[in-house]
């Protein structure tokens, strides 16, 4: 299947099992904003508890903090979001559809990345075991033209986006013929530049109001919080802030549904050190990121780094974490080595000395900042794309089956009697009574067996028990496993201990440590 169709499964998937809806859906939806549904819910839920828990329970020196979503507005002067936070768009006359100018070459420079892979699959598949592929690479006529145009574009494209040519982006486009995907033509606007923060009022017009932003990140409640915290905590330099919150951006073009969202949201710790060693720190912190995504058993194949060449003016080192979607390799997470530069602004502009004084060295500083930056919305996208399978199965029936790591899983036991009659449903409620306290269980009694099977796979859940005639009085039940769909017959009393290890965030947790 076209990994296209595949992704167009997994969106209305989501729908149908309540995990994602559009927003105002009875209103035919609003561009970019989705809804989480009763499933959806569950598991963002728990995405974000393993990656809080692996901030601020695993290391003694990161605490979390809670800001509010309005800020003074001279923050966003402060940070460079009023002045700087632009993305490059461009329209096509004919179809007045809206582009970022950046992806459309970046997605041109993609293309020809394919093509070189394509010749070297060729190869492989012609040369088999002897096929060695930095040596094709390196010599094979056609790959090398391809690569030798990538590179003069990629090195274009670096040079307009740092310079922030415009005129030369628009260049970019029409020597490299690129045309628009719905109207197939060529009859660009010139690129403009859009500022993505979304703008309010606060106070009624009588008082006197004032526009203020919707926060385009949660980084800079973190910067402006540093003080509180470091002198309520008393935290001693290296020490991390996290927060998880919504974020706001009025992105121009909303595509591939929850990858870039208009409404989203962030999970960002900030860790101060001291300058010099910030290199280090952004080695340690990308690794350990790395491994966080790696805990969650999808192949480390799977993953790559994506350094980035073109940095922002206050940064010396930054690299994205990128996960093999259905639509190719994406960033999932950013990694940052911000040096001194929100701290210091921040203090520039609202007057106040931010800095720390460090007692061993006896002096005061103003920390570096390493950042790692995550969106819940995008890992969800990544979690849903990867558990999404479709299996054969003997005798030629099938199913929908979520493989989401358990511990990620919205309903960890669905509760099962075999008929809604002779005193099942009692026992079932009675298991339930207790199993509740230590994970999410459902009960469900509607259809047969095998339907009730197959929803549970189609939303995740790892584990089924079937109360049965027998179980009123051998209490023991059939548990059920959802990928291997093997059973087993299990007393009650052994269920706790059974499920709740494989279940818990714990049990990611300790692979981190
Ligand atoms: P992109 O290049 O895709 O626009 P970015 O580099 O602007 O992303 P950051 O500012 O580094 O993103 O934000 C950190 C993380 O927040 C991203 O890695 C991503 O997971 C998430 N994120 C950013 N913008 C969006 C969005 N519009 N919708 C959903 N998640 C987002």
């Amino acid at each position: 299947m076209a990994q296209e169709d595949v992704f167009k499964k997994i969106v209305s998937h989501c729908k149908e099992y309540g995990f994602v809806f559009p927003s105002s859906d009875i209103y035919d939806g609003l561009g970019a904003v989705y809804d989480y549904g009763q499933n959806g819910v569950e598991l963002k839920n728990n995405i974000k508890q393993y990656w809080w828990q692996s901030m601020v329970l695993l290391h003694e020196n990161i605490v979390g903090i809670d800001s509010a979503i309005f800020m003074h507005p001279t923050i966003w002067k402060a940070s460079g979001h009023v002045d700087a936070f632009n993305d490059p768009l461009i329209d096509n006359r004919d179809s007045k559809k809206r582009y970022r100018a950046d992806v459309l070459i970046e997605e041109q420079i993609a293309k020809y990345e394919e093509k070189i892979d394509k010749e070297v699959a060729k190869a492989r598949k012609r040369f088999g075991e002897a096929f060695d592929e930095a040596q094709f690479r390196s010599t094979n006529a056609r790959v090398l033209e391809q690569q030798a145009k990538r590179d003069a574009l990629h090195q274009r494209y670096a040079d307009a986006m740092n310079a922030m040519d415009l005129n030369e982006l628009k260049q970019i486009i029409l020597d490299e013929e690129i045309v628009c995907p719905i109207s197939g033509t060529r009859n660009w606007t010139d690129v403009r530049q859009f500022n993505l923060m979304f703008k309010t009022e606060v106070g009624s017009t009588a008082e006197g109001a004032s526009t203020i932003y919707l926060r385009p990140e949660t980084a800079q409640g973190i910067f402006v919080n540093y003080l509180n915290v470091q002198k309520t905590g008393r935290m001693k330099v290296p020490f991390g802030i996290a927060q998880i919150g919504k974020a706001f951006r009025n992105e121009i073009v909303a595509r591939q549904f929850i990858f870039r969202m208009r409404e989203f949201e962030q999970m960002e710790m900030q860790f101060f050190v001291k300058p010099g060693t910030e290199l280090d720190w952004f080695n340690k912190w990308k690794a350990y990121r790395l491994a966080w995504h790696e805990a969650l058993g999808f192949g480390e194949e799977n993953y790559r780094y994506h350094d980035h060449e073109k940095l922002a003016h206050y940064a010396n080192a930054a690299t994205d974490i990128e996960f093999h979607m259905p639509f190719g390799f994406k960033e999932v997470e950013g990694i940052h080595s911000r040096t001194n530069f929100d701290l210091s602004q921040h203090a520039k502009f609202s007057g106040r000395k931010i800095e720390y004084f460090d007692p061993e060295l006896n002096e005061s500083y103003t920390p570096y900042v390493i950042e790692t930056s995550i969106g819940v919305d995008r890992m969800f996208l990544s979690v849903m794309c990867h558990a999404y399978q479709e299996e054969k199965l003997e005798g030629g029936d099938s199913r929908v089956v979520l493989k989401l790591p358990a511990a990620l899983a919205p309903v960890k036991l669905a509760v099962l009697p075999l008929v809604k009659k002779d005193g099942l449903p009692e026992k079932a409620h009675e298991i339930m009574q207790d199993l509740k306290f230590h994970f999410n269980c459902k009960y469900e009694e509607k259809d047969s067996i095998g339907k009730r099977y197959r929803r549970q796979d189609a939303i995740g859940t790892p584990f089924c028990i079937t109360i049965d005639h027998d179980t009123l009085q051998d209490n023991c039940v059939t548990l059920r496993d959802r990928d291997t769909m093997e059973q087993t017959r299990v007393p009650i009393s052994e269920l706790r201990s059974l499920i709740e290890d494989k279940v818990s965030i714990t049990s990611l947790l300790k692979k981190l440590q």
